[in-house]
C-alpha cells in the first residue's frame, strides 16, 4: 500500500498511486473521514486509455473464450472471499443500508459475474447462414460476434457495485478490455475492484483499468479519446446528454443508462393498505437512491386521503437510520450537495401548492451527516415541477388518478420510461396495464425483475440500450459476416 494513499489505481495491471496525490472519501451517515483514494489526472486517463488499447490489440484476450470465463469467475470468488470486508466498507462509503449489501448492493452483483462466465461459454459466437448464390456466384456465409474493443465505463455513486459490476461482466465477458471511471463520491468501492483484479486473477495487464479521480473531466476524456470504441454510461440525464454529444465527435456507440421518475400504480381493486406500505417501502430504500424506484404513487382519486394517511403512517415508521443497522431500510443521502438538491426540490414544492404528509426536512435527532426524512408530497399534479423531475432522496409524491386509462395516461406523461409498478386485485387485470406503460421494467404486485438474466434500461430519456441479460451482453459485441467464394 502506498504511503500517500490508502487505495491505488489499477493501471496497465499495476497498482499505483495517481499522479495528482489523493482525495478523501467520506462516510454520509457521520461526515467522518473514512481515508483517501488516489487522484488520478489526465495523464494517468492517457495511460489507461493507451493499456487498454494495446490490450486489446496485441493480446488474446479478445479471442479466448475459456480464458475469460476463468477470469471472470476468479474475480468473483476473489470479491466473495472479502465480502464481510467488502460489506462493512460499502456501509460505510455509500451509506447503503446493510440489508441491500445482500442483495443489489453487493452479494447480487458478485454473484451476477458467473453467469457472465456461463454464458462466455454457451454463447453462440459464430452462426452459420449457409450456402446461396447471391448475383449468381456461390458462397457460403457466416456471422461472428466479436467485441468492440476499449469500452469507457462511467459510473455514479449510488449503487457503486452493482452499476461496475454489470459493465465489467458484460464487457469483459465480450472480449473487450475496459477502462472504468467511478464517481468521486465512491472511489474505494471501485479501487477494491482494482485490487482484486491484480492481485487474485489472471487478467492480463491493460485489460481493466480502474482510474479514481476527483475530477468529473476525466470522464469526458474518455468520452472523446479515439483509442475508446465505446462508451458505457449510467448517471444523470444532464450528463448522459453530454455523454453522447461528446461521443459523437469520433462516433463511439453509447450505451446510456439514467434518470427516472416512475409510477407506482394502485389499481382500483388492489389491497390499498398492502399496496401504499409497499410503496412507501420501496421508495424510500436507500434514502430513494435508485434510478429504478417508484417516487409517483397514483392511487384512486375517491380514496386519496385514505392511502396518503397509510403511505405518511408507514414512512414515519419507517424513519431514517443508521445503515449499519439491519433493520434500517431508509439511510442518508450520499453528499451534502445531494441533500441541498433535495431540499431544493421540498421547498419547490411547497411553492407549487404542495404539502408534506409527512418529513419535509432534516430529522432533528442528528447534527451530522446527510440526512433527509423520508417524505409523502401531496397535493400537486403531475404538472408540478416536483412531481415531473428525478429528485433522487427520500421524497415520494402521492398523485390521485381516475381508473386505468387515467393511471397508465399520468404514468406515461413523463420525460422518463425507466421503469413502473402495478398493483391490483385482479391479475390479468393489472397485467394490461403493465404492457401500457413505456418503460424499460415493470413490477406487478411485488415481482421483482432484478437478475443477471433481465434485461434493464430504459425508454424515451432514461436511456439507450440494455444492461444485463443477453441483450445487455450484446450491447459489447460487434456482428461481422464473413462469405467465402464456392
Ligand atoms: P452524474 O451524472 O453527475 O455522474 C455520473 C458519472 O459521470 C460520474 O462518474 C461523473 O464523474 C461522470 N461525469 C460527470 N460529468 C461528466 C461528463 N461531462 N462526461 C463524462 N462523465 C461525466 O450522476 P451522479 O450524481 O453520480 O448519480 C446520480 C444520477 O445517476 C441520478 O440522476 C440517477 O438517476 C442516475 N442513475 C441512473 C442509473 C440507471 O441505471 N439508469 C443508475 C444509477 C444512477
Amino acid at each position: 500500500m502506498s504511503r500517500t494513499t490508502d487505495r491505488l489505481l489499477l493501471l496497465d495491471g499495476r497498482l499505483v498511486p495517481g499522479t495528482g496525490g489523493s482525495f478523501e472519501t467520506i462516510n454520509p451517515a457521520t461526515e467522518e473521514v473514512l481515508g483517501t483514494a488516489a487522484d488520478a489526472t489526465a495523464a494517468d486517463m492517457d495511460r489507461a486509455i493507451g493499456a487498454a488499447r494495446r490490450a486489446f490489440d496485441e493480446t488474446g484476450w479478445a479471442a479466448d473464450h475459456a480464458f475469460r470465463a476463468r477470469c471472470l469467475r476468479q474475480l468473483r470468488d476473489g470479491l466473495r472471499r472479502r465480502a464481510e470486508e467488502l460489506r462493512e466498507m460499502t456501509i460505510r462509503e455509500v451509506g447503503a443500508p446493510r440489508f441491500l449489501t445482500f442483495g443489489a448492493q453487493l452479494d447480487a452483483p458478485v454473484g451476477d459475474l458467473g453467469w457472465f462466465a456461463d454464458l462466455v461459454e454457451s454463447y453462440a459466437w459464430e452462426s452459420d447462414l449457409g450456402r446461396a448464390e447471391p448475383m449468381g456466384m456461390p458462397s457460403h456465409r457466416r456471422v461472428r460476434r466479436e467485441a468492440v474493443g476499449v469500452v469507457g465505463a462511467i459510473t455514479p455513486w449510488n449503487f457503486p457495485h452493482q452499476i461496475n459490476l454489470a459493465k465489467l461482466g458484460p464487457a469483459l465477458a465480450a472480449g473487450n478490455t475496459v477502462v472504468l471511471k467511478p464517481a468521486p463520491d465512491t472511489p474505494w468501492c471501485a479501487a477494491v475492484l482494482g485490487e482484486v483484479i491484480a492481485e487474485e486473477t489472471d487478467i492480463p495487464a491493460g485489460v481493466v483499468n480502474v482510474v479514481t479521480s476527483s475530477d468529473h473531466g476525466l470522464g469526458a476524456q474518455l468520452t472523446r479519446d479515439p483509442r475508446v470504441d465505446l462508451v458505457s454510461f449510467t448517471g444523470s440525464t444532464a450528463t448522459g446528454r453530454e455523454v453522447m454529444a461528446s461521443a459523437a465527435g469520433t462516433l463511439k456507440r453509447v450505451f446510456l443508462e439514467l434518470g427516472g421518475k416512475s409510477a407506482f400504480i394502485v389499481l382500483d381493486d388492489a389491497d390499498l393498505r398492502a399496496a401504499c406500505s409497499y410503496a412507501a417501502f420501496s421508495g424510500v430504500a436507500h434514502a430513494g437512491q435508485g434510478c429504478a424506484i417508484t417516487t409517483r404513487i397514483l392511487v384512486p382519486r375517491e380514496r386519496y386521503a385514505e392511502a396518503a394517511e397509510i403511505t405518511a403512517g408507514t414512512l414515519a415508521k419507517l424513519g431514517a437510520g443508521d445503515p449499519a443497522d439491519d433493520r434500517t431500510i431508509c439511510g442518508p443521502v450520499i453528499s451534502a450537495r445531494q441533500r441541498e438538491r433535495v431540499e431544493g426540490y421540498l421547498e419547490l414544492a411547497v411553492k407549487e401548492g404542495g404539502s408534506f404528509a409527512c418529513g419535509g426536512g432534516r430529522p432533528a435527532d442528528r447534527d451530522k451527516g446527510f440526512w433527509i426524512e423520508p417524505t409523502l408530497i401531496t397535493g400537486l399534479s403531475n404538472e408540478a415541477r416536483a412531481a415531473r423531475e428525478e429528485i433522487f432522496g427520500p421524497v415520494l409524491v402521492l398523485l390521485p388518478h381516475d381508473g386505468d386509462d387515467d393511471a397508465v395516461r399520468i404514468a406515461n406523461d413523463s420525460p422518463y420510461g425507466l421503469s413502473g409498478a402495478v398493483h391490483g386485485g385482479d391479475v390479468e387485470r393489472a397485467r394490461s396495464v403493465a404492457r401500457r406503460l413505456r418503460t424499460g421494467t415493470v413490477s406487478v404486485n411485488g415481482g421483482v425483475w432484478y437478475g443477471a438474466d433481465v434485461p434493464f434500461g430504459g425508454y424515451k430519456q432514461s436511456g439507450i440500450g440494455r444492461e444485463m441479460g443477453v441483450a445487455g451482453f450484446e450491447e459489447y459485441l460487434e456482428t461481422k459476416a464473413i462469405a467465402e467464394g464456392l
